[in-house]
């Protein structure tokens, strides 16, 4: 395996950076981190984009996109800039993988909550999953670990 530069949520580190001041620590994702051949690239988009922290949930308005604070603060902007500026990071430092924390706005692969804050999933990603897919970059969630260290296997 040769070493590779990979992007991962901070939460699911363990750093506490979530709306709500906590981390959603996950052990395999641990564990794959501290692997020999892998280099670790600690991202949290919402902070990158001048979130605070704690701060309110937030949800992408399924009609428009847009994204929308608990409170009903639109705050599109900052997701995207810390998208925006998540890429970049990732792209000068050659990133090709990131593991990411499921069902976040920003995070999330595949799936994220449907903009009602009722806890009701739908399918779509993340804005700053969506960027990096969309330029390259190969996104996994933490439910994919496995997956991710077959691929690795064969670098
Ligand atoms: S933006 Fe991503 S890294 Fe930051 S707390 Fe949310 S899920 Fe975790």
């Amino acid at each position: 395996m040769r070493r590779l530069k990979i992007a991962v949520s901070a939460c699911l580190l363990g750093d506490n950076v979530r709306y709500d001041g906590q981390s959603k620590q996950c052990e395999q994702v641990v564990n794959l981190c501290s692997l020999d051949d892998i280099e670790v690239l600690k991202i949290c988009p919402e902070m990158s984009g001048g979130l605070p922290c704690p701060r309110e949930p937030s949800e992408i308005e399924k009609k428009t996109f847009r994204i929308y604070s608990s409170s009903g603060k639109d705050v599109t902007n900052q997701f995207n800039t810390g998208a925006q500026r998540t890429l970049k990071y990732c792209l000068n430092n050659k990133v090709t993988f990131a593991v990411l924390k499921s069902n976040s706005p920003s995070c999330g692969k595949n799936h994220v909550y449907d903009g009602s804050f009722s806890g009701t999933l739908v399918e779509g990603s993340g804005v700053t999953a969506k960027l990096l897919q969309e330029n390259g970059i190969q996104v996994f969630d933490e439910t994919e670990v496995e997956e991710l260290l077959k691929i690795l296997s064969k670098e």
